[in-house]
């Protein structure tokens, strides 16, 4: 029986790429998203190509009710998930005096209220099983701020707070919370950005330049494996030597 992921908004960018990357490994997949269309047809085709499981499952992580049945879905059909990466999330960037109330709820509500709903539904199975990796997608700047994104900051950095504490309640069960803290990566998140914006950020990473989705993947699939099974409430940056 193939072990099982469930990821969340993984039709496009990191999110993607992490659901090829298990599907490699010959993981099934639980491939969340909220808009069907185009994308999500060519990610769940990509995935089947490995000869592994495909189960697309609609739902806004920011809802609780929409978690709880998404995560039921993947019971039903897998009756076990082995790996939660919490990937789905948003920015509104604005400096603080011009970011509206809702631009700094909305963005706290999908990525950090929606890693809380989908860690609480899930981890209740996977203490039954006694066994289970959670990974979640923190941020460099959760770690050092950043200005013009005083909201998606607090969000990773709740998300890095959630992440050590889930890992101290859940580690009797042999579930290991981690997260990653990617620095600048080329998705559409970052595709927005002025090409002068992008050349300086490069400039001031060490490694100089941007990191790829695959790159993200790569150590999230590490921290899913039996070589990190001594790791749990880490969070690994993976940023080129950005944040030190
Ligand atoms: P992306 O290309 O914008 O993709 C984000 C994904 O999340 C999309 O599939 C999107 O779905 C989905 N999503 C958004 N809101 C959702 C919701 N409420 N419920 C379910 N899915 C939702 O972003 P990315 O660059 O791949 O980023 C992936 C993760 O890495 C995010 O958590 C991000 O904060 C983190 N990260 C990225 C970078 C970077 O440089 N790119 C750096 C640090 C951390 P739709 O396609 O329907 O919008």
């Amino acid at each position: 029986m193939n072990k099982v992921v469930l990821i969340t908004g993984a039709t496009r960018g990191i999110g993607k790429q992490i659901a090829l990357t298990f599907a490699k490994e010959g993981y099934d997949v639980a491939l969340n998203y909220i808009k069907d269309g185009e994308e999500l047809n060519s990610a769940v085709d990509e995935v089947k190509a490995f000869n592994v499981e495909c189960l697309p499952i609609q739902g806004d992580v920011s809802k609780y009710e929409d978690c709880e049945r998404m995560t039921k879905e993947v019971i039903e059909k897998f009756e076990r998930i082995d790996v939660l990466v919490n990937n789905a999330g948003i920015t509104k960037d604005m400096l603080l005096l011009r970011m509206k109330p809702e631009d700094f709820s909305q963005v706290i509500d999908v990525n950090l209220v929606g890693t809380f709903n989908m860690t609480k539904n899930v981890s209740q199975y996977m203490m039954k099983q006694r066994s289970g990796r959670i990974i979640s997608l923190a941020s460099v700047v959760g770690i050092s701020g950043n200005a013009g994104q005083a909201n998606y900051s607090a969000s990773k950095a709740g998300i890095i707070g959630f992440t050590k504490s889930v890992a101290k309640e859940l580690a009797s069960r042999n579930i290991l919370v981690n997260a990653v803290a990617p620095g600048f990566i080329k998705t559409n998140m970052t595709e927005v950005l002025k090409d002068e914006v992008k050349s300086s950020i490069i400039d001031s990473i060490p490694l100089k330049r941007e990191g790829t989705a695959q790159d993200v993947a790569n150590v999230i699939k590490f921290l899913a494996s039996e070589d990190s099974s001594y790791i749990t409430g880490q969070v690994i940056n993976i940023d080129g030597g950005m944040v030190m």
